[in-house]
């Protein structure tokens, strides 16, 4: 059923021919395993190296390509330091000087033989008038001017990897891109000037125009378009299909839940007892749950998840509880525990860091169904991990998690239930488009006796008076979030941003201030959690590693430096995390003068509202779908061709064809629903053609 070519696309890339063991584990790490995955590292920028002017006419500064002689090689003298290796050259229209600064003897004296002809390329500079190309990119025999003399694209690299050898990779694959049979519709094709599959993607590897790398260049909206249809065709499938022909309807006698209950000390709101009958209503049905609950911080979603996978255990089931970081897991372990071991519900927690030992009891005692509910990480979806009897999984803030990683975890059992979490909730609008696949029930409101945060703006001019003032925070016994900028994507200017504002904070209250950043390791970043949860550090100084969800009631005052460089939903997020105790809370907004009439809304709508569905709306109204769906925290896969900002209006058309070529042809039997199918193999979807072919899709 798979067309041919995609065995092709589907093997390892170190079974390539001219890759080699090396290239291909660094390849790996960077890119992933397969020949598809390196054809999906998609190029940020290309060099034009077509320029081959005169040598006598190149300018200072030029990108040129040329066919050179080597004269001569110039050594420095012995001992001479931060003089260069030279090697002169010359042909027809003038000369030119290789220079190295750092370099390999031999190797030069082996790659330029004096007497021989070739191509070489690079930035050159002009020198008390001679001409100097510093460091050569190129560097072929004349027999090569082909390979050099193009446009070359440049790829996102990690360190160990150089362009040229992902461009070596390439070299070998790009030959045997098979032609796939068109999916998409010829009349859209046609219609945007778009190229076949084939053409788009070794064009875009190969490019003939600087301008085909440009997001709105055809090939680029082309495979734009073949990524969004094949993630809308998969939404579309699971709307309309059931994955698995019936769920298990699981009825407890509610004796768990009533006893958890009445040990809480609280009644729940309106809003928990509404999404708890809902996700009730899908337990006992015969189909299975697949269901989002978004609700901010602190709503009260996590009581609503324990309370449902109690019923879960009533009816004789194990349940797992998966969050995406360590600390967060133990601190979920820890209260569970707390409120149901005297129920006689057995609890564990498996993390990464469970020690072998332990790790073995706990798999073994699972398996044997004497642990009924686990909490962990990443943990719980590995291979070794089996349950005697899984019916519920829930998972915390979901977006962190890959689909892959959810269906793990809810492979483990037969016809698991599943509730996806989140506390950043994306308006109604969106949500159809993003999580058509899924029910949402969304969790409004607060528990009662909590008490405001009050969020002010205040320019960064005024940063000394605020960090002076939080002196008063800490006499009060009082603990605060400080919020470093983001700067720009590199981690490493956050870092040092982060850095300069501990020392001064350090400066003026010593012990009491920690760091943490995302360069640090996981074991050290914890232990300065911990010190910052137990009240051995009052402020906890961050870049926005600052992870969801960890509870320190005591954290009062939460400052954010740069607050108009946050999404609104991360400043929502951020700001959670203080207002979780008995005491008054603030979150205070530092910006940078002037603002942008935007910015200046968008800040004002964080001073007037803590309603993160509002929030959430708001932030649509001002920024736009695209920009919305394009953050991290939108629960939407990691796109590699697309980009939800650029291509929102693809998305769009890719919907409407989604639906309305299931409608057509649902079991996609035509030749273009045969061709769909390739697509939805080549995004990973692969498993909904796997169960519809072995009748495991039944229509709702
Ligand atoms: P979320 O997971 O949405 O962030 P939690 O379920 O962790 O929220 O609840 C946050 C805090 O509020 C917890 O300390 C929890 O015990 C408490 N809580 C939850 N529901 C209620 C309620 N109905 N009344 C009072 N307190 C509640
Ligand atoms: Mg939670």
């Amino acid at each position: 059923m798979l067309h041919p070519g995609l065995d092709y696309l589907s093997q390892p890339l170190s079974s390539i021919k001219g890759v080699g063991p090396k290239l291909s584990s660094h390849l790996q790490r960077l890119v992933g395993h397969t020949v598809w995955d390196l054809l999906c590292h998609v190029p940020v920028d290309v060099i034009d190296r077509r320029h081959m002017p005169a040598l006598h006419q190149a300018q200072d500064g030029d990108y040129i390509t040329t066919i050179v002689m080597i004269d001569a090689h110039q050594a420095p003298v012995k001992g001479a330091r931060k003089i260069p290796y030279k090697v002169h050259c010359s042909n027809e229209t003038g000369v030119l000087t290789l220079v190295f600064f750092h370099y390999h003897l031999q190797y030069i004296q082996k790659q330029l033989q004096k007497g021989k002809r070739y191509v070489v390329s690079g930035k050159v500079e002009r020198f008390h008038g001679g001409l100097n190309m510093p460091h050569p990119e190129c560097m072929v025999p004349e027999t090569g001017l082909d390979s050099v003399c193009r446009i070359e694209p440049i790829y996102p690299l990690t360190s160990g990897l150089s362009n040229k050898h992902v461009l070596g990779a390439l070299k070998y694959i790009l030959p045997h891109v098979p032609p796939l049979p068109e999916w998409i519709d010829p009349i859209i094709c046609k219609a945007n000037h778009w190229p076949s599959w084939n053409e788009a993607l070794v064009r875009l590897h190969n490019p003939t125009s600087p301008k085909d790398l440009d997001l709105k260049s055809p090939l680029r909206e082309r495979l734009a378009y073949d990524e969004l249809l094949s993630f809308q065709l998969a939404l579309a499938i699971s709307r309309r299909f059931k994955r698995l022909p019936v769920g298990q309807p699981m009825q407890g006698k509610g004796q768990l839940v009533e006893q958890a209950l009445s040990r809480f000390g609280f009644e729940l709101t309106s809003g928990q007892q509404q999404v708890l009958r809902e996700i009730k209503e899908d337990q006992i049905s015969s189909t299975r749950m697949m269901r989002l609950l978004q609700g901010d911080v602190g709503s009260g979603k996590t009581v609503v998840a324990l309370l449902s996978m109690l019923g879960a255990i009533e009816a004789g089931k194990q349940a797992a509880l998966m969050v995406p970081t360590e600390i967060l897991a133990k601190q979920h372990a820890a209260s569970i525990t707390a409120l149901v071991s005297a129920l006689g519900v057995e609890v564990a927690l498996l993390t990464g860091s469970t020690k072998t030992k332990e790790r073995r009891a706990i798999l073994a005692r699972l398996e044997k169904n004497e642990i009924q509910l686990l909490v962990g990480t990443h943990a719980l979806f590995q291979e070794q991990v089996n349950f005697a009897d899984l019916g519920m999984v829930v998972i915390d803030e979901q977006h962190r998690f890959g689909v892959k990683q959810r269906m793990a975890l809810a492979d483990k059992g037969d016809k698991v239930d599943v509730l996806l979490m989140t506390a950043t909730p994306i308006p109604r609008t969106l949500a159809m488009t993003a999580y058509g696949d899924m029910e949402i029930s969304s969790l409004h409101g607060k528990p009662a006796g909590r008490q405001p945060i009050k969020t002010s703006l205040i320019p960064l001019g005024r940063i000394g008076e605020v960090a002076l003032g939080l002196r008063r925070v800490f006499e009060k016994k009082q603990r605060v979030y400080w919020i470093c900028p983001l700067v720009d994507e590199s981690e490493l200017v956050d870092l040092s941003a982060a850095v300069e504002r501990f020392q001064t904070l350090e400066q003026c209250y010593g012990q009491r201030v920690g760091l943490v950043h995302g360069k640090m390791k996981a074991q050290e970043r914890d232990s300065v959690m911990k010190k910052f949860k137990e009240g051995e550090i009052d402020c906890l100084v961050s870049t926005t590693v600052v992870e969801v969800g960890v509870d320190v009631p005591e954290a009062t005052v939460m400052v954010i430096e740069h607050a108009e460089r946050f999404g609104l939903a991360q400043l929502h997020q951020l700001r959670g995390r203080v207002g979780r105790g008995k005491d008054a809370s603030s979150c205070i907004l530092l910006y940078h003068e002037p603002l942008s009439q935007i910015s200046q809304a968008r800040l004002e709508i964080m001073r007037q509202t803590e309603d993160g569905f509002r929030i959430a709306e708001e932030d649509l109204r001002l920024r736009g779908a695209g920009e919305i769906l394009g953050t991290k925290q939108s629960g939407l896969p990691d796109l590699v061709f697309a980009d939800f900002n650029v291509h929102y209006k693809l998305l769009l058309s890719a919907r409407d064809d989604a639906r309305y070529t299931l409608e057509q042809d649902p079991n996609l039997t035509s030749t273009r629903g045969v061709a769909l199918k390739q697509l939805l193999w080549l995004f990973d979807y692969g498993y909904m053609v796997e169960d519809q072919e072995a009748g495991r899709l039944c229509p709702v």
